[in-house]
């Protein structure tokens, strides 16, 4: 019961997703990690001019993290950190800082404690090279939300009718999208029984195509209209909010930033 007991110490590869203060000088770090999921470590007297912790950790870094574990009230202690990956641009471009800020929101929010989740893991690190690398864009935060919603379990079905299995890719007529069953129904099915919401079928060609890609490379890189961009915000809102319960204020920030000159 001693509260010095340091209880055993483990080591991971973390993402920084949440700093908070709890003293002048002590911060509660919450952390995205390889196998530890989401865990919150207390680093101790971290602003002090001489703690080993200064400089190794800030938001969005990719540290090498020792930590004692904790059973009780699940705030580790950080014993030692390392910084991986520090993605400078973070502190400079206030757009790629509100898209990483979403990214990691949305992950904090999806996620229980103590529960590891690598391929979530490795879209949100996937996310944050790219950028930090290329700076944002809303079609990666769009691939972004595609791979979320994957390691969720809950994807929409954009490559076949939910009723006849008929395939819409490429679609030659513009089908429907049931929200509440997170797929499409293909113009026929939805003439006769459930109607829902005509999508954009270009849209929804480049929203399968990013499922499929390892890398948010691939969504930069497609050349989107404006509509094109405005129809995939519309419909991946729409579905977090009725398939994850998520929509947070951060999306709307970040997506308004990128579009403001
Ligand atoms: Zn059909």
């Amino acid at each position: 019961m001693s509260a010095a007991d340091p209880g055993h110490i483990l080591k991971d590869t973390a993402l920084v997703l949440r700093i908070a203060p709890v003293s002048n000088t002590s911060r509660i770090v919450q952390w995205f990690a390889v196998e530890h999921g989401k865990i919150a470590t207390l680093i101790k007297g971290a602003q002090r001019p001489k703690s080993p912790f200064l400089g190794q950790f800030d938001l969005f870094y990719s540290c090498e993290l020792l930590f004692y574990a904790r059973e009780r009230n699940h705030i580790h202690i950080a014993r030692e950190c390392t910084p991986l990956a520090r993605r400078d641009r973070f502190r400079s471009d206030w757009r790629a800082a509100a898209a990483a800020s979403y990214c990691a929101d949305a992950v904090a929010r999806l996620t229980l404690p103590d529960a590891p989740q690598p391929q979530l893991f490795r879209a949100l690190e996937t996310t944050l090279d790219e950028l930090a690398e290329a700076g944002a864009t809303e079609a990666a935060l769009y691939w972004f939300e595609l791979k979320l919603l994957e390691a969720h379990g809950v994807q929409p079905r954009l490559d076949a009718c939910l009723d006849c299995g008929a395939a819409l890719l490429p679609a030659t007529r513009a089908p429907h999208f049931a929200m509440a069953r997170g797929g499409l129904v293909c113009a026929g099915c939805a003439a006769r029984g459930e109607r829902g919401e005509p999508v954009a079928s270009d849209a929804l060609a480049m929203l399968a195509g990013w499922q499929a890609s390892a890398s948010p490379r691939a969504a930069r890189l497609t050349q989107c209209t404006a509509r094109q961009l405005g129809a995939m915000e519309t419909l991946l809102g729409r579905f977090l909010q009725t398939h994850a319960e998520l929509l947070p204020n951060s999306r709307s920030l970040a997506l308004g930033l990128l579009r403001s000159t």
